[in-house]
């Protein structure tokens, strides 16, 4: 970090909650000014805003409410229900956790969410950040919520040279000293919004900024080069075939995934391994079924947090009656939107099919998709 110049100022908390006062984003999970915020829908709108936009995450977010109202009422939900309401948000494994934590709240504390930063980092599913972003927000507990763009804000207006990772801890105690004892919930609040809105990672508004004095990125005209980050690393690129049949009664062959892993518990037509050395041309012999198969062109891409996914996609059309292989099942083509598709999925049956909601095709092009769905 830079040492700041001895007339450098602190950021001030109450100028920006003078700025929040003014300019609070109206969220469907946020509760008005005044209002007391209720613990099922931050902790719900938190889940579901881990590495999704706001955007993305509103009509989720209503359909989840209105499917599971309460905490007990998603803890008593399906599993299979409960995917199937996440199904296109990715990263499953947080629907997985966010099903066990509701039953945990149930079963453990009578519905009752924890009401501290420390009590709620023991439940399923909740990281540091959520747990203290809950803590903060529905419960006002002095609790720093550290996310990215908090993240992105503090290493501008410190000058953080460390890279991301590494610059967590020292993120977080800084952003800890700054939350103030009266409105630790509106801080946490106004710091995303800042971050959502003015500071944000191309381009930030530092003239709308209600910390612009303070900010030594700003000052030396370096905003965009933080946060500092180390270089990721993508994993190969995995190749693979999917396999789509179609029965003369009009249904799909789908199967389920196990439970654990990636895409744990999602329903999808069977695929082949995926490999970086797969070879499309002998995909046939991974078919689930005996079958005419017709190699479709083009391919289906797929993006995902640890690698690149390119599915070959077959095509096959079978009599009414053929029977289902061994743990798979005909689904009939005008309910697969009842099925825990994954958007990977979704693409390979729209390939396949055409039409499919929240579906992209790519007929000899390869399609780019949001990781981790
Ligand atoms: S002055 Fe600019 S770079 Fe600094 S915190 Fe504000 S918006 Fe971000």
């Amino acid at each position: 970090m830079l040492t700041p110049a001895p007339s450098a100022t602190k950021p001030d908390p109450q100028d920006l909650l003078a700025w929040y006062d003014r300019h609070r984003r109206e969220l469907p999970w946020r509760a008005r000014a005044g209002e007391a915020a209720d613990p099922y829908r931050v902790w719900l709108s938190e889940i579901m805003l881990q590495q999704t936009t706001v955007a993305a995450v509103k009509p989720f977010y209503l359909n989840f409410l209105e499917r599971f109202p309460t905490v007990e009422a998603l803890a008593e939900a399906p599993t299979e229900s409960v995917m199937q309401a996440w199904a296109g948000l990715g990263y499953y494994s947080r629907a997985r956790n966010l099903h066990s934590c509701a039953k945990a709240v149930v079963d453990k504390h009578g519905g009752l969410f924890p009401s501290t930063e420390a009590e709620l980092l023991k439940l399923p599913g909740i990281g540091a950040y959520t747990a203290a972003a809950v803590a903060a927000i529905a419960f006002n507990e002095k609790a720093a919520a550290v996310d990215g763009n908090v993240e992105r804000v503090m290493s501008r207006v410190f000058v953080i040279e460390e890279p991301l990772p590494k610059a967590k801890s020292l993120i977080r105690s800084l952003t800890e000293e700054l939350v103030p004892a009266d409105r630790p919930g509106d801080f946490a609040q106004a710091l995303m919004d800042l971050g959502a809105t003015i500071c944000t990672p191309k381009r930030p508004a530092c003239a709308l900024c209600p910390w612009m004095r303070p900010c030594l990125a700003r000052a030396a005209g370096l905003q965009e080069t933080f946060p500092r980050k180390q270089k990721k690393e993508t994993g190969p690129l995995r190749k693979g075939a999917a396999f789509v049949v179609l029965r003369a009664d009009d249904t799909i062959l789908l199967r389920t995934r196990p439970p654990t892993g990636l895409l744990g518990g999602m329903a999808e037509p069977p695929t082949s391994d995926w490999e970086p050395d797969y070879e499309p041309a002998r995909a046939v012999l991974d078919a689930p079924i005996e079958a005419r198969w017709q190699r479709l062109p083009g391919t289906v891409r797929h993006v995902f947090t640890h690698f690149p996914l390119e599915l070959t996609v077959l095509f096959a059309k079978v009599a009414k009656g053929t029977p289902a292989p061994t743990d798979m099942r005909w689904t009939p083509r005008l309910k697969l939107h009842e099925e825990a598709l994954p958007g990977a999925m979704k693409k390979v049956l729209a390939h396949a099919l055409g039409d499919l909601p929240g579906a992209k095709t790519n007929p000899g092009k390869n399609t780019p998709a949001k990781a981790g769905s």
